[in-house]
Formats: C-alpha cells, structure tokens, sequence
C-alpha cells in the first residue's frame, strides 16, 4: 500500500485526477461498470483497530458508500453482514472477498429492504449469523431524477419513500431488541437535505426526513446507551448516479460546484462512519458529520 487515508497531501489534489464521465446503467447498477472505477478503500484504507471484535450491518454495502464503509469496518476489526438488492450479487460478492482478506466475517443477505417481512428478516439473519449485533448502518437509498414534478409517478415515489425512510424505521425497530449498550446506529442523509435539486424534490424530502429522524431517535435511545449519528456525504462517485440519478451530461465535471472542484470517492466517507461507530465518538449523539467537498451546510 503506497498511499493510504492517512497520508499527508493536498485534499484538493488527491483523487483530481478521476473525473466523472457520461454513462448510464440501469437500476440498481454496478460498481463492476462504472468508468472510472471508484475507490473504496480497497488499495488505499489502512485499518487501526479502531472496532475490534464488533458486529455490523451495513445496508446497501455491495457498492459505493456501503462498501467503502464495509471494507473499513472489517479492516477496523469487525465482522460485516451486507444487505443489497439480488441482482447486485457480484458487486457484493467482491466486497466479501475483501472483508474475508482482512481476516473478519462476511455475511451475505441479499433482498428487496421495501419488504417489512424481508428487513425483519435480514436483521435476525445478521444477528444469528454474526452472533450478535453492534453497529447498524442504514446506508442503502434510491434516487431518480424527474425534471418535471407533475411526471413523478407514484411508483417513483413509492419507491423513494419505501427505500429511503419506512426502511429504515423497519430496519432499526427489529433491530433495537438485540443492541448491546454502547451500539451505533448511523444513517447515511445527503446534502440533499439542507440544498435540495430542482429535480429531486422526491428524494430530498427523505433525506431531511432522516435527518430529523435521526435527531429524535438519538434523543430517545441515548438513554439506553446506543448512540445515533448521521453521515451527510456530498457528490461522491457511486452506481447512483448513473442510474438517473442525475442526467447524464452532469456526470461529467460531477463535483466541480464544491469547494475543492471535484467530486469525491466513496472511501473519503468511510472515516467518518468508522469514527461514528467506534467508543471514541462516545459523547457524539443526534449529530451530522458532512463530508461534501466544502458545500455550506446550515
Ligand atoms: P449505491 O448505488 O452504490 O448504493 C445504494 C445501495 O442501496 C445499492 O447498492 C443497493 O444495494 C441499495 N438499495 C437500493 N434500493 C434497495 C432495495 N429496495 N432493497 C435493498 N437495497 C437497496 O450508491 P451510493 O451513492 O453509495 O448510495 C449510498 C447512500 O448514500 C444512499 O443512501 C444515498 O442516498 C447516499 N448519498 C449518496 C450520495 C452520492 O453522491 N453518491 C450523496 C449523498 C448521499
Ligand atoms: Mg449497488
């Protein structure tokens, strides 16, 4: 490993050289076809012990985000159980190899998180098969773009709803009856919540949802000693967006608007959901770490 999280440089050199390129995949999409690749820490994330012996689910961790914070996880010294859509299963497939080369546990839980029955499911999967649970990662979401608010389809915001929010209570409510004191519960929100796009009305909305979900549930469950957070990344370089998640002329020069004029890679929000899940975060309760390439947030 030449370079790592933790080397000194320039933030707005580092990765300056990756720009996003045009491209369309359908949904879910895959990271194995994204031009360029992204990095998700698989060269490039050094773990420091930071989650020794923990157990995590990470929703969505086939790809982008989720699998930059898998392979950190296990790197950090926790066994990971990845929930993800079927039709991702290569995607996960590699991150598994990845967090068994780390010397941890990888467990494989494929399945649609819109199904109550299936999120109740996939919870008690984890826990069995990583004998117990301490850290819960709400990380999957959808988000498709319609320039025209009138064409939104129920379908479309069903699906933005289902995915983005009741999941999640779904998720965190089977959960809670198995998370020891001193647990982290992280949601994964978006700068979509504090400076929403005209053509995202759908998904914005979830994602200030979610922030004011996470407020009050740390509230309530700090009591119990299981702390929640929330990750609110920027433009970072994932299947998402080319799946209409934005038009496809965004793609190239995504990022440009930030501070540092690019866009960022799924490892640069691994950190921040490493620190977020680790006892060094204990007095951090109800907060919002953005990692968004300097975008002001509120
Ligand atoms: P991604 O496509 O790699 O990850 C999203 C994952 O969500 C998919 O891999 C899929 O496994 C999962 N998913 C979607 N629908 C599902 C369903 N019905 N059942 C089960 N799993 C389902 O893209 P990403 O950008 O890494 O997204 C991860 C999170 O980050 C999302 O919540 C997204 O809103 C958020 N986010 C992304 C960006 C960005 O620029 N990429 C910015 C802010 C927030
Ligand atoms: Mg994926």
């Amino acid at each position: 490993m030449t370079r790592d999280q933790l080397t000194f440089d320039n933030p707005k050199e580092r990765y300056a050289d990756l720009r996003g390129e045009a491209q369309e995949q359908p949904f879910p999409g895959l990271d194995r076809d994204l031009t360029p690749s992204a990095d998700h820490g698989e060269l490039s994330y050094r773990g420091t012990g930071r989650l020794e012996g923990r157990k995590a689910l990470v929703t969505g961790a086939d790809s982008g985000i989720g699998a930059a914070v898998a392979i950190a996880f296990a790197r950090e010294g926790a066994d990971v159980a990845l929930s993800y859509l079927p039709e991702e299963q290569v995607d996960a497939q590699r991150i598994a190899r990845l967090i068994e080369d780390a010397g941890r546990h990888a467990v494989l839980l494929p399945g649609d998180i819109r199904d109550h029955e299936f999120c109740t499911s996939l919870v008690s999967d984890a826990v069995q098969q990583l004998d117990g649970l301490d850290i819960l990662v709400n990380n999957a979401g959808h988000q498709v773009y319609e320039t025209d608010f009138e064409n939104l389809e129920p379908e479309q915001l069903e699906r933005t709803l289902t995915t983005n929010i009741s999941a999640m209570f779904w998720i965190t409510q089977a959960a809670l009856p198995h998370l020891p004191a001193g647990s982290a519960i992280i949601n994964t929100t978006s700068v979509q919540a504090y400076k929403p796009s005209p053509i995202l009305v759908d998904y914005a909305s979830t994602k200030a949802a979610i922030n004011a979900y996470t407020k009050a549930l740390a509230q309530q469950l700090a009591s119990r000693g299981i702390r929640v957070n929330a990750v609110a990344p920027g433009p970072i370089w994932t299947p998402l967006q080319v799946t209409e998640g934005q038009p496809p002329e965004k793609l190239d020069g995504f990022g440009e608007n930030t501070a540092l004029g690019r866009m960022g890679q799924p490892v640069e929000c691994a950190p921040a959901y490493v620190f977020l899940a680790s006892p060094e975060s204990s007095y951090v309760v109800g907060e919002t770490i953005n990692v968004n390439g300097g975008l002001p947030t509120p």
